[in-house]
């Protein structure tokens, strides 16, 4: 079969290797679709050892159940479903509470992280990995799993300030901040306001439910605070899905006192924390931060179950596997406008 995987750090061939097996507890899975995630640009771009290679990369996957391992009840072939990608130790004290993208043993460990994804016709997961995504289109489903679910699992960590009337930040319309907006607009009364560098990513946010929309730049800071209140007032909850140190220094002069700034993008920009140094302070006094990793397999099921009901939908640029590396080229250079998705 046809994959495309990391052969040698920052080196991504398509090759033909064999068609896996299923062991025991596991699903082999007709691959049907795959986002492209800037994770798989850090997987890249990662020192070497830092992930196993070859791997087939892919941790954002859909498909259907084609054979099923010895001792795998409840999946027979033909289910359409999602991956829910972290495989967690399943032992420690966070895996036995469900909390998995917390493991103390594997802390970054999955399908297209520590074992082949699902950027090939098929793919094996552990049985457990699955949910069922009844006829929601696979290449809705497979953005589900992350770009869906990450920023889910920040707004849930955020819910407690999400009162009705508070204030939402969001920063940076992509792959995962146009899904946020989705998920506030169809879960809370919170007014949402949106920051993007690009004038297409702020009209995709006010098509989906933004009540404010800001342009990133030298003004972003005093157009907010005009629609927020300056300090100490501000946004409630602030969602950073960039992570540069310019997003970063924005969502702390605009969070409120007693707020919470949620870290999500992967941009590797600093964040000061130093309360008492600086008038005003680098980030303002009582805030929380927050620095969330993916989600859980019961919020993935959440995430699903809005995608089925019509509430959540994932702006996409299908792509065939044999382009997948044009997919991330563009991903790299900002091109690519809500999720790529892969269709094997
Ligand atoms: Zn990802
Ligand atoms: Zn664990």
């Amino acid at each position: 079969m046809r994959a495309v995987r990391m052969t040698a750090p920052g080196v991504l061939e398509q090759t033909e290797v064999p068609v896996p097996t299923a062991g025991p507890g596991e699903v082999l899975l007709r691959v049907g679709a795959v986002g492209a995630c800037h994770s798989d640009l850090h997987i890249l771009d990662a020192p070497a050892g830092m992930f196993p290679t070859p791997m087939t990369l892919g941790h954002e996957v859909a498909g259907t159940v084609d054979q099923v391992g010895a001792g795998v009840s409840g999946w027979s072939p033909g289910d359409r479903t999602a991956v829910y990608g972290i495989i967690g130790c399943g032992h420690c004290r966070a895996c036995l509470r469900g909390l998995e993208d917390q493991c103390r043993v594997v802390p970054v460990g999955g399908v297209g992280l520590s074992r082949d994804g699902g950027l090939a016709e098929y793919v094996v997961v552990p049985a457990s990995r699955l949910l069922h995504v009844g006829d929601l289109d696979l290449s809705q489903a497979a953005p589900l799993t992350d770009a869906g679910l990450t920023p889910y699992h920040a707004i849930e960590l955020a819910r407690p300030r999400l009162r009705p009337g508070t204030t939402c930040v969001v920063i940076g319309i992509g792959g995962l901040g146009h899904m946020a907006v989705q998920i506030l607009v169809a879960t809370t009364a919170v007014r949402i306001i949106a920051v993007d560098t690009s004038v297409a990513a702020l009209d995709l946010a006010s098509r989906l439910g933004a009540h404010e929309v800001v342009r990133a730049g030298p003004d972003a800071v005093e157009q907010i605070r005009t629609l927020v209140g300056p300090p100490p007032d501000g946004a409630d909850v602030v969602l950073d899905f960039v992570g540069a140190d310019p997003t970063l220094t924005t969502a702390r002069q605009v969070v409120a006192t007693g707020g919470q700034l949620l870290l999500v993008g992967l941009a590797g920009g600093t964040l000061p924390v130093r309360p008492v140094a600086d008038e005003p302070p680098t980030v303002p006094l009582e805030t929380s931060v927050v620095v969330p990793f993916w989600g859980t397999r019961a919020e993935l099921q959440e995430v699903i179950a809005l995608g089925r009901a019509g509430q959540l939908h994932a702006d996409v640029q299908t792509f065939p596997l044999d382009r997948a590396s044009e997919a991330y080229e563009a991903l790299r250079r900002g091109e690519i406008h809500g999720r790529a998705v892969i269709m094997p």
